[in-house]
């Protein structure tokens, strides 16, 4: 995202992003531009104030080595602070690879290693000696940085803050080309990787986003999300402001944010919109001022979707659905006069899908259950140090193969259904099933592992365990032995023991079978 300027254009009008590029007219911005607010502190800026702060920060981003191309992670849930940094990298050409500050210090080692940053800007407190402690398990000593309101022996995000430089160009480089964030994802099997997403991408903006700088957009998505990316770019190119808390928030505290924010978009996950169904308290908060909410990250079912839209919306505002992937941006959106019950919208311009046979491969037609395969012009550029991963998913064609089970119907409307892939989601949040089956491979007494998702109405999946032990232990110990090394979203919530795990030719568990059988036995068929 080197030159704003050219990459914000579609979705900016040119006096203001020429303003951003060249940040001295800063001024000008903060009335033209509104300004975001961090929601628990009150803390306004505007976003000509952002702007000046992120030049600032990025010539003491400079003196610590940072240049163009660089690594940056950002531990960080969304504040103003963090928004500063990203925006530092992005003028200043580095590639910004946030991290979620709930996960454990071995999860932030694996994530950190594999990127390897030069700077690693940290929220302080309990997550900055999670990221220390997470640095004791790798080769490489990046600079820290952390705000001088915590006590700490590192450098001060404040004493970043160096005077601008009035000759600065913010770097350009290819948008196709340049890799301006590294997003974690486990994809469609394995462990985490780092999905290398180009400019064009980030700005790849949610669609019915409306450009009014009067418009406020609740801001709910952490930054280490797809979502929270898109959205603080789209909501700052659009010109909106945005009211942002630090990430998925209790239903709660989200309803009495958008009874006192007063925004008319808002972006959130299945489980928020179930949560606030069933919530008690929902009648003392108004929410009359949204006027669309986006939908999106995991499945909503068509009854669920309408009981929403008539309980808490009143059938006054639309919740419109979208599907998208870490590796593919927002592939589908529906929007108002858009909309089928239970779809996840039409495919966004320029976006090609097809719908394969599970079996054969072979194209299926309309109304037909294949693997959703996806090409468009804002696909990662591929995982960061892994062509071999890359390579596994993309066809012939270079259509990218999704994991997803779903169809299209004869009016385009794309339904996904299920996965085939190993991930599960947790509330949203990505768990990888190889990543708890190594932590258990680690116990002494576990001969062999394979972990699945069980489905649950609100929170998506909840991983369990099939263990092959080599002696009598409890499902407990190996609960509470596997809570001790990972974080509270990746928590297994059953063990259940077997002879053996059957494997496929290439010596993998099949997940999905063992998934299949399971379900099938609870559910007493
Ligand atoms: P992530 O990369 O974390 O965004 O996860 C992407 C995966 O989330 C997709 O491949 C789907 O399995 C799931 N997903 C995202 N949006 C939806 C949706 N609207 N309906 C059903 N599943 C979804």
């Amino acid at each position: 995202m080197g030159d704003l300027n050219i990459h914000v254009s579609s979705h900016l009008e040119d006096k203001y992003s020429k303003q951003i590029k060249n940040g001295r007219n800063a001024e000008n911005l903060e009335v033209k531009f509104g300004f975001q607010v961090e929601v628990e502190t009150s803390r306004e800026l505007t976003y000509g104030h952002l702007v000046r702060e992120s030049l600032s920060v990025l010539q003491g981003m400079k003196a610590e080595g940072v240049t163009e191309g660089s690594i940056v992670s950002v531990v960080s849930y969304n504040s103003q602070e963090a928004h500063v940094v990203i925006l530092a990298c992005v003028f200043l050409g580095a590639t910004v690879a946030p991290i979620d500050p709930a996960l454990s210090p071995e999860e932030m080692a694996s994530l950190l290693d594999l990127v390897k940053p030069v700077l690693v800007y940290t929220e302080g407190g309990k997550t900055m000696r999670k990221v220390e402690a997470a640095l004791m398990y790798v080769d490489f000593s990046p600079i820290i940085v952390v705000s001088a309101r915590h006590k700490h022996p590192y450098t001060t995000f404040q004493a970043l803050h160096q005077p601008t430089d009035p000759e600065f160009k913010p770097s350009v480089s290819d948008p196709a080309d340049h890799v301006a964030f590294i997003l974690f994802t486990s994809g469609t099997s394995g462990l985490p990787k780092g999905v290398m997403l180009n400019d064009l991408y980030a700005i790849n903006c949610i669609s019915p986003l409306p450009k009014r700088g009067d418009m406020t957009m609740l801001l709910t998505s952490p930054i280490f999300w797809l979502s929270g990316i898109l959205l603080f770019f789209s909501g700052i190119a659009n010109g909106l402001r945005i009211a942002f808390l630090r990430g998925p928030a209790k239903e709660s505290v989200i309803m009495s944010t958008i009874h006192n924010y007063r925004p008319q978009v808002w972006f959130t996950a299945p489980y928020t919109l179930l949560a606030m169904l069933s919530s008690p308290s929902r009648g003392q908060y108004d929410l009359s001022s949204l006027m669309i909410v986006l939908c999106g990250g995991a499945a909503l079912s068509a009854d669920s979707s309408l009981r929403i839209q008539k309980e808490i919306f009143r059938n006054k505002i639309p919740v419109c659905q979208g599907y998208g992937m870490t590796e593919l941006g927002v592939v589908t959106q529906s929007m108002p006069g858009l909309s089928k019950p239970g779809s996840v919208g039409v495919l966004k311009p320029g976006i090609t899908c097809k719908v394969v046979d599970l079996d054969e491969g072979t194209n299926l037609g309309p109304d037909q259950e294949g693997e959703i395969c996806v090409k468009g012009p804002y696909m990662m550029k591929g995982y960061y140090n892994n062509p071999e991963a890359t390579e596994a998913c993309f066809d012939d064609e270079g259509f990218f193969h999704t994991g997803d089970i779903g169809y299209f119907d004869e009016d385009g409307f794309v339904f996904i259904v299920d996965r085939i892939k190993d991930l599960m989601k947790y509330r949203t949040y990505q768990i990888a099933p190889a990543e708890l089956e190594n932590v258990l491979r680690t116990h002494p007494v576990v001969k062999d592992v394979a972990v699945f998702g069980v489905p649950h109405p609100l929170d998506g999946d909840h991983p369990m365990a099939f263990v092959v032990a080599k002696q009598t232990v409890s499902e407990q110990h190996l609960l509470d032995f596997v809570a001790d090394r990972v974080s509270e979203k990746k928590q297994l919530r059953g063990v259940r023991f077997v002879e053996f795990i059957p494997k496929t030719s290439t010596g993998k568990p099949k997940r999905r079978a063992l998934k299949v059988q399971f379900l099938a036995e609870i559910q007493g068929l």
